[in-house]
């Protein structure tokens, strides 16, 4: 049963953008004869009342998807079990670190911005609980790899950094990279279609998959919808979300499809034109309507 999904996370309402990701990754999935799942990836930041009218959006673009809505805050024991193989096989240590030491450590010469730097790595039991303070741990991976290449439809090969990425926050929330992997896993999805802000993490989220023992996805990141500045799309730049466009008269999904080189304008018209080789390589830049 393989099957494609959308997971939005319910911190407002979407915007004519990720309406546009969530219609690719439904085409990709439906073209290929694949199931189609929602998962509400509400571990952090939700806005009450924003998963209702986040699904009602997708409903109303005629987004359909296969048996109910999946939310992560439901699956604690299952991040729970992968958390527990991943320390079995010692592959998981505390860290101490304050954003600003990170911050710090990996603006020194010969350390990249943004990865880890391994400060917590291979603490001594009597520096861990010098280092402790007070302050709970985050747990982080051991990977034993600098990079890992996925498979990209739009992208290709892609091979990108991994480090030891954050399984479990200090706050106790699991953190995203693994939650994606434990759920896409569990619930059948080999194919992951979304942002190309996040490429960039999928080869720790495949890695992480391998040392699951799980099988990674065939990943397609799909061009972000940009605005007029060249910056990706956000509501503050006008008139962007269903509600804001119908109310200017404009269709959202006449827009969607002509940026996408398809004819028609509902998803069941795209569909019969789709094929995943034409999808434009570019961003697209919306130009919101004026009010
Ligand atoms: N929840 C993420 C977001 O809304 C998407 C994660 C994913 O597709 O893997 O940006």
């Amino acid at each position: 049963m393989t099957a494609g999904r959308y997971a939005p996370s319910p911190s407002g309402d979407l915007h004519i953008g990720n309406l546009r990701t969530a219609a690719l990754a439904w085409l990709f999935a439906r073209s290929t004869g694949r199931r189609f799942l929602m998962r509400i990836e509400d571990l952090d930041r939700v806005k009450v009342g924003s998963e209702e009218r986040q699904l009602a959006d997708l409903a109303a673009i005629g987004l359909d998807w296969d048996g109910p809505v999946v939310r992560q805050s439901q699956r604690s024991d299952l991040y729970a079990d992968a958390l527990a193989d991943l320390r079995a096989l010692g592959l998981v240590y505390e860290c101490f670190c304050t954003r600003r030491e990170i911050r710090e450590a990996t603006s020194a010469p010969h350390q990249t911005p943004g990865l880890y730097p391994g400060t917590c790595r291979d603490l001594s039991a009597v520096q861990r609980s010098e280092r402790r303070g007070g302050r709970p741990a985050a747990l982080r991976l051991r990977a034993d790899v600098g990079d890992f290449t996925i498979d990209d439809q739009l992208h290709g090969a892609f091979t990108g950094p991994v480090d030891d990425v954050v399984l479990r926050r200090g706050d106790g929330i699991i953190a995203y990279n693994l939650a994606v992997v434990v759920d896409d896993a569990d619930l059948g999805v080999d194919q992951v279609v979304r942002g190309d802000d996040l490429l960039g993490s999928s080869p720790r989220q495949a890695y992480l998959a391998t040392l699951l023992d799980l099988a990674p996805p065939v990943y397609a990141h799909v061009p972000l919808v940009l605005n007029t500045d060249g910056q990706r799309l956000a509501k503050r730049d006008g008139a962007v979300t269903l509600r804001d466009l119908a109310d200017t008269g404009q269709d959202a999904m006449t827009a969607i499809t002509s940026s996408l080189g398809l004819p028609g304008d509902t998803l069941a018209e795209m569909l019969a034109a789709f094929d995943p080789s034409d999808v434009p390589r570019a961003p697209w830049v919306f130009t919101p309507p004026t009010t």
